[in-house]
């Protein structure tokens, strides 16, 4: 464990939470009871009521069940433009399964969510400052399963993809055979985004249960060039929808569930060791030890910036799940 006299890298890990409302899926009856409330003079308090009890949680910022789509993505957007500057920048949902990330992420049709805003703020920011920079803007899906990477633009999505690092000074990571679309319009967009959702879609009986498995990332580089110096960046912005991070009982999984279960704990806590370790400003940081943290060095690291989107239900019977999203939570602050 590290000590507060340390150094604290504050700035570049943010911490954030949204409640989703209850839905009919929470059920009637004390389950379904609401154990969240706010602090009216502060947004970045929200306390748990549990077994008459009331714990109280610090965060950067907490998002009620009121929210908007828009209010959560105009808080992130600072963080998404700064890949047009060279950053690599990561927002990452976690929490349970049905605690609302891939409505933050993907959001509903009519309604969408940080995914598709974000793609398209970058598009219009980039014709911004097209008189004195060129940029390029283009686009991977990708999906980590039971410790296997895919492809989810590709036409071959089944192989499994390794994670390079290029040889020089520089290092970059990058993954051979993963599919990279140009984005150059709104229209590129909803083709790319709708072609990843339905790869993923058509693969699987039930939607739901897979990606309550598996982490689904959108990886956005942008390549810029300034013209009047010739200065080249690259940035990248990596959204996640993590794998519902609900443990499993070993008790009462098998064979392939506990697998799942198994890789989804070990790249859970990967995640958090990672987090951890740059809280305590530790010289080694555990990057190698899943396949997420280790596709994400870039953004987890020093020089990039994260953001911990941590998706809470606020119903009673789902409460000791959230007090674990929100110790998580705890780790990276
Ligand atoms: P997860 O991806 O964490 O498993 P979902 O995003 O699928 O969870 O959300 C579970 C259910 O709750 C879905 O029916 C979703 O539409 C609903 N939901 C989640 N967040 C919100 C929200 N902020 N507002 C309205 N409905 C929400
Ligand atoms: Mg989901």
């Amino acid at each position: 464990e590290c000590h507060n006299q340390l150094v604290r890298l504050r700035g570049n890990i943010r911490v954030l939470t949204r409640v989703r409302p209850i839905t009919d899926e929470d059920g009637t009856g004390p389950g379904a009871q609401n154990v969240v409330t706010f602090d009216p003079d502060d947004d970045g308090i929200l306390h748990v009521t549990h077994k008459g009890k009331s714990m109280s949680f610090e965060m950067d910022k907490v998002f009620t069940q009121s929210a908007t789509q828009e209010q959560v993505f105009t808080e992130v957007s600072p963080l998404i433009t700064s890949c047009l500057d060279g950053y690599s920048v990561c927002i990452l949902a976690y929490g349970q399964t049905g605690s609302g990330k891939t409505y933050s992420m993907e959001g509903p049709h009519a309604n969408p969510g940080i995914n598709q805003r974000a793609l398209r703020l970058l598009l219009s920011e980039v014709s911004k400052r097209s008189d004195s920079w060129e940029h390029h803007l283009s686009v991977s899906m990708t999906e980590i399963y039971n410790e296997s990477l895919r492809d989810l633009l590709g036409a071959d999505n089944n192989a499994s993809l390794d994670i390079k690092m290029s040889p020089g000074s520089t290092g970059e990571l990058y993954v051979p055979g993963l599919t990279q679309q140009s984005v150059h319009s709104i229209q590129d967009i909803n083709k790319i985004l709708e072609f990843g959702h339905k790869q993923r879609a058509t693969e699987h009986t039930n939607l739901n249960t897979h990606s309550s498995r598996s982490h689904a990332l959108l990886i956005l580089t942008a390549r810029g060039r300034e013209t009047s110096t010739g200065i080249c960046t690259t940035g990248k912005l990596y959204l996640v929808d993590l794998a519902g991070s609900e443990r499993v009982s070993r008790s009462g999984a098998a064979g392939e569930r506990l697998r799942e279960a198994q890789c989804i704990n070990r790249s859970l806590s990967a995640l958090g060791d990672v987090f951890s370790a740059l809280r305590c400003n530790q010289a080694h940081i555990p990057y190698r030890n899943s396949k997420l943290t280790y596709l994400l060095q870039e953004p987890l690291s020093r020089d990039g910036k994260a953001l911990l989107l941590l998706q809470v239900s606020p119903a009673e019977r789902n409460v000791s799940e959230s007090l674990c999203s929100l110790r998580f939570g705890d780790r990276v602050r």
